[in-house]
């Protein structure tokens, strides 16, 4: 009798001990909970998302309850008790991004460096080629001063070079180009953490400015990938208020890869969310905050309101690390104005050209370098999820011209 009451007992501490092992696993798959003092801040969803467990590789096969097999046994499940939140995706590694998609610049902007090389292969270099090729860079949106500072050095050193051959007239264009673009550029972007006024530790703070349209939502959310490739945690701030779908949009992109949002009513006040957004940042002890902010362009002083407050209130926090102006590549001209214009109300440190796959305007690197006096510290190459590639003047005049 002993004999049994004593099986009875281990088998009660075996299930006991077995069930409790399946829970904790559970647990350990679960983000830390929103604090609770946040009402705005968004954690990530409790259901997962379809496909992302395919994407997710996984160090050990799961054991489900149901693999449990203890007869006579109850055990609830732990999905009934909690739900759990959705495997988080990797991004791509940031190094090496802008080689892997050089297909897509050479492809689209083979009128300007293949155009260019085509132009001085002629047996002649007569005026008429040398306005072609000046029509090339113009059309590449390279601008007239640099176009006519890059025309003046070829015409001098294809004279001194004679008879040209294809590989001397590569590695010209290649230099040329280069010392146009500039390889001396610091084009981090900056995230370094600092400290608040009240002596706590402070994430990098990161704003993102640019007329709606330029791809800013996108680019902010690429970014906050980026970042956790490179192993930071990051907070998401939806200071976009007045366009209704960029504070789901900007959630969205922050659940995919575990970063809260923290988002405000529609119409609020962009500025009390960037405020809350660095605060959380704060609170959480993230490595960086990202403000998406709102790009009305509707008057310069109106834009200035706007812009200046939001960097006021979250410079109450300390300093703010970059702003990173987003651009698309295929406006041209019209880019440059509006990059005029937002330098006059913020500080840009940097800036993020996007769509530059499809369009052969790649020029307006140079152009828009030389407006602001700022570097393009990243580009945009396509709308896939890892398509934000940090900016490499090397790669990118390898795959203007081609190896
Ligand atoms: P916002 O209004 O400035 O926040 O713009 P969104 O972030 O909503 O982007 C506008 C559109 O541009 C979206 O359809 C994006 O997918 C697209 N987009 C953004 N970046 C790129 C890029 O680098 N390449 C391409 N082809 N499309 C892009």
């Amino acid at each position: 009798m002993e004999i049994v009451i004593l099986a009875v007992v281990i088998a009660v501490v075996a299930l006991g001990a077995i069930s409790g092992l399946v829970v904790s696993s559970r647990k350990n798959k679960r983000l830390p909970p929103a604090p609770p003092s946040s009402p705005s801040v968004t954690a990530p969803p409790a259901e997962p998302h379809v496909g992302e467990e395919a994407e997710t590789p996984r160090e050990e096969p799961r054991r489900t309850i149901e693999e449990v097999d203890l007869p006579g046994a109850t055990v609830t499940a732990p999905e009934a008790q909690a739900p759990l939140v959705p495997e988080i995706e990797v991004p791509e590694p940031s190094a090496g991004r802008l080689v892997r998609l050089r297909a897509r610049l050479s492809r689209s902007q083979n009128s300007l460096g293949q155009g260019l090389l085509t132009l001085l292969s002629r047996e002649h270099l007569d005026e008429d080629t040398w306005e072609e090729i000046e029509d090339t860079l113009l059309t590449a949106d390279v601008g007239v001063a640099p176009t006519q500072e890059l025309v003046e050095r070829l015409r001098e050193r294809v004279k001194v070079l004679g008879t040209r051959t294809p590989d001397e007239l590569r590695n010209l264009l290649r230099t040329e180009l280069l010392l146009l673009i500039g390889t001396d550029s610091d084009r981090t972007v900056h995230t370094e953490s600092g400290v608040t006024p009240a002596g706590q530790d402070k994430p990098g703070v990161v704003l993102v400015v640019g007329v709606n349209g330029t791809g800013k939502t996108t680019t902010t959310g690429k970014l906050a990938r980026v970042l956790v490739a490179d192993g930071k945690s990051v907070v998401l701030g939806a200071a976009d208020t007045f366009r209704a779908a960029a504070a789901d949009q900007l959630q969205t992109w922050g659940e995919r890869v575990g970063a809260r949002t923290v988002r405000g009513p529609e119409g609020g006040d962009p500025a009390s969310v960037a405020f809350d957004a660095v605060k959380e940042g704060i609170a959480e002890g993230a490595d960086v905050v990202l403000i998406d902010t709102a790009g009305r362009l509707h008057t310069k002083t109106g834009l200035m309101d706007e812009l200046g407050k939001v960097k006021r209130v979250v410079e109450k926090h300390g300093v703010v690390d970059e702003v990173l102006l987003v651009l698309d590549a295929t406006t041209g001209q019209n880019g440059l104005v509006q990059a005029r214009v937002f330098a006059e109300v913020v500080n840009i440190t940097g800036i993020v050209l996007t769509k530059l796959d499809g369009t052969a305007k790649g020029g307006i690197v140079v152009a828009v370098q030389r407006e602001l006096k700022v570097p393009v510290k990243l580009v945009g190459l396509g709308e896939g999820a890892d398509d934000l590639a940090p900016f490499e003047p090397e790669a990118f005049v390898d795959a203007l011209i081609g190896d």
